[in-house]
């Protein structure tokens, strides 16, 4: 039984509100005018963060649905509202506008922002053709396809009306300049998705832009399809461009106010240079661009600065934005240049302007994502390092905790409170009653028991799909006749996230022989889970994809049908969220120190899955010597080639070597001696869901935002930041 909400509602209708920009469902029209009221203050007393992707597929968190079924609200004598309940309860539940981690982590943070009442927009953009979708074949590896899908399907997702125009949607003018240096006007469409709280009394409204419309010039249209198009350095640049150039006329045509911005990853910077450039007019009046001087630039930058929170998410090179300077003669006019001469300028790059160095440059508050992270960002820009600051990344617990955990925290009273606050589960109670155990034990058998069939039921597909079209499936197994599925109860290791060379998904298949013949020695069944996807561009990344597919049937024989090696395509939260807590231990094996954070492992820590990984990213926090997981692999000092993702420096023999001398320590216990097991997932409950959760990472950014909250909301926010600082 999920407890009851805070929140009365004894009709539907009750959740349906409105405001001049159209009719909304899912919160009532006392919230949403208290949040829209929040957000409009005239005191600027609220953030707006931007954020190039969101994730947050509704079929892994939706607070109204749940209310929906719990409620059991099904029918309605009004046909609208039936029509919308039914559209809720059997509509589309994925909003493709995600390729990994950094979209998670955006979607994750607006929800625990959404649960905490901070007063929030984001802004993104909404693309018709999403991120790809990835098709898997034995022969090819990874095959690219356009995602379709349809966001007027999509319950949950609204386009804002024109309030003068009623009926019509509202139209979104973006000043922009073409690539011959004219000015131009962008035009989008606007969609709000509500991420809204837990107990239905708040919400984040996201303003998702859609520029493919035809009232905009062919060429944004197209740059506005798919998110990370990178088929050519301009349209690349253009992307970035629509997302921090919509902020300002998206806030005035709205009416709201937020005074702070919240960058999440540079890729919305260009916010920074409209401020810029309204506060030149400011100080200097309409002729500004005549006379200013690189000085008066700079004093400009710096007020803006007051306004901006930056979150820098990546050592690794193409995380960071660069564009030739050529390019921006075409795009831009004068004064922006001069701007961009002297505030994205790049020592290393001259004939660059680089979109990292101007954030680094316009900021109040910069941070990394984890410790080791901030290490290695003062390392990589040391003009800044006194204001590098760590706020460790986190997960929101509600999203990531499978069903069959949930229920049973539900049904432990010492957990009581555990939605509201995942603070609850730092405590000695929990380790040491049996009957938790007992019912945590059987909880992880039924989620490893769903992933199983999952798999298997994948596998039997990929073989009908094999007759009735010419996609060879991705995995050996499904070639095999008789026994060629997954068992229960077999140990089972997952991997999952975007197939970037860094990340090493193929590092334990480095010695495929020493791998065998651990498992040969003692008969040691073993499940291998892979899954992700690599950048339609990113051929490095495609080839380790192909190689993991490769080694399945070697593996397989040398194995002796022990080991059972298995690619998931279609990597998403869905999927997801079924390993993370359907496996008994989560891989990863990344190249330190280039792995700024991960999430996924914190989500299967969320369910008690020990991590088994490399000591990088936000492990070295949340290893606690042993007591949630393991470590193997490198952990020496940095040098030139720490942060080189050069093929002859990504460590493969050391790191792999590493590897097998602590699998069998693994298996054994595992095998040997579950209740030592079991003790893991309760430390990994006790010690890490407390940390690395959103709610905790939310309130750490509460502290760089400046904004007056309302008492109890404050004080509320005040106890989730008491539960760790991670800038020590
Ligand atoms: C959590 C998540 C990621 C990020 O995983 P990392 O470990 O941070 O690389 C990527 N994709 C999806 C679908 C996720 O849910």
């Amino acid at each position: 039984m999920i407890p009851e909400k805070s929140i009365q509602i004894n009709e539907l209708n009750e959740l349906i509100c409105s405001n001049r920009f159209g009719s909304f469902f899912g919160v009532t029209q006392d919230v949403f005018d208290r949040v829209w009221g929040q957000l409009s203050n005239p005191q600027g007393n609220s953030v707006v963060y931007i954020s190039m992707e969101i994730g947050a597929d509704p079929d892994v968190f939706h607070p109204v649905l749940d209310f929906l079924n719990e409620q059991a609200f099904t029918r309605s004598s009004d046909p609208a509202i039936q029509a919308l309940l039914d559209n809720y309860r059997e509509g589309p539940r994925k909003i493709p506008n995600y390729s990994g981690g950094l979209g998670v982590l955006a979607g994750d943070t607006l929800k625990s922002f959404a649960d905490t009442h901070i007063p929030v927009m984001a802004v993104s953009l909404l693309y018709k053709e999403g991120y790809f979708s990835q098709i898997v074949d034995s022969k090819v590896g990874q095959i690219d396809q356009a995602t379709s899908w349809s966001a007027e399907k999509t319950p949950g997702l609204f386009q804002l009306q024109d309030p003068d125009n009623p009926g019509q949607p509202l139209v979104l003018t973006v000043p922009f300049f073409n690539e011959y240096d004219h000015p131009t006007e962008a035009k989008a469409h606007v969609w709000m998705k509500m991420e809204i709280s837990e107990e239905l009394d708040y919400f984040v409204p996201e303003f998702l832009l859609d520029y493919s419309i035809p009232e905009s010039p062919p060429w944004v249209q197209e740059a506005g399809l798919r998110l990370y198009n990178a088929k050519s350095a301009i349209m690349k640049a253009n992307q970035r461009r629509m997302l921090g150039s919509c902020i300002l006329p998206l806030k005035q045509t709205l009416g709201l106010t937020p005074n702070t911005i919240h960058l999440n990853e540079q890729h919305g910077v260009a916010v920074t240079l409209h401020l810029i450039l309204r506060q030149l007019e400011k100080t200097m009046g309409a002729g500004y661009h005549e006379s200013m001087t690189d000085r008066d630039i700079e004093n400009a930058a710096k007020e803006v600065a007051k306004h901006i929170v930056y979150t820098i998410h990546t050592p690794v090179k193409a995380g960071h934005d660069r564009f030739a300077r050529s390019l921006y003669t075409g795009i831009s006019h004068d004064t922006c240049r001069q701007i961009l001469n002297l505030l994205a300028s790049d020592p290393e790059s001259p004939h660059d302007y680089n979109f990292t160095a101007l954030a680094m440059r316009v900021n109040r508050a910069v941070n990394s994502v984890s410790r080791l992270h901030r290490d290695v960002t003062r390392q990589q820009f040391p003009e800044f390092a006194d204001k590098i600051k760590a706020i460790t990344n986190g997960v929101h617990h509600l999203t990531w905790i499978s069903g069959a955990r949930a229920e049973v925290f539900d049904s432990t009273d010492d957990l009581s409170g555990w939605r509201d606050d995942p603070g609850i589960f730092a405590q000695d109670a929990i380790t040491e009653n049996a009957k938790f155990h007992r019912k945590l034990q059987q909880a992880w058998d039924k989620d490893n028991k769903t992933l199983i069939d999952y798999v298997n039921t994948m596998l039997a597909d990929h073989r009908t799909q094999m007759v009735n079209t010419w996609i060879d499936p991705p995995n050996y197994l499904s070639h095999l006749t008789g026994d060629y599925g997954l068992d229960y109860g077999v140990f089972t290791i997952g991997f999952a996230r975007r197939f970037s060379t860094y990340k090493r998904a193929d590092l334990i298949f480095d010695n495929l022989k020493t791998l065998a013949n651990i498992l040969v020695e003692n008969n040691w069944q073993l499940n291998l889970l892979f899954a992700g996807k690599a950048h339609p561009q990113d051929e490095p990344g495609k080839s380790v994809l192909k190689l993991i597919l490769d080694n399945q049937e070697e593996l397989y024989r040398r194995s002796k049908g022990l080991a059972r090696l298995v690619f998931i395509p279609g990597y998403d939260m869905k999927i997801a969220k079924m390993m993370v807590s359907g496996v008994h231990t989560w891989l990863n094996s990344p190249k330190r120190p280039l792995e700024a954070s991960g999430t996924s492992g914190m989500k299967a820590a969320m369910n008690g899955v020990p991590n088994l990984s490399v000591m990088d990213g936000w492990w070295v926090e949340g290893y606690h010597g042993g007591k949630t997981g393991w470590k193997f692999g490198y952990e020496g000092p940095m040098n030139d080639d720490s942060l080189s993702e050069d093929p002859a420096t990504l460590l493969y023999a050391e790191d792999s070597a590493s590897f097998y001398q602590l699998l069998p320590r693994v298996l054994d216990l595992f095998y040997n001696q579950p209740n030592k097991y079991l003790d893991l997932a309760v430390n990994n409950l006790q010690l890490n869901v407390p940390i690395f959760n959103t709610h905790r990472m939310a309130a750490e950014y509460v502290r760089k935002y400046n904004i007056d909250l309302e008492p109890n909301t404050a004080a509320r926010i005040a106890g989730f930041q008491k539960l760790y600082q991670s800038d020590i």
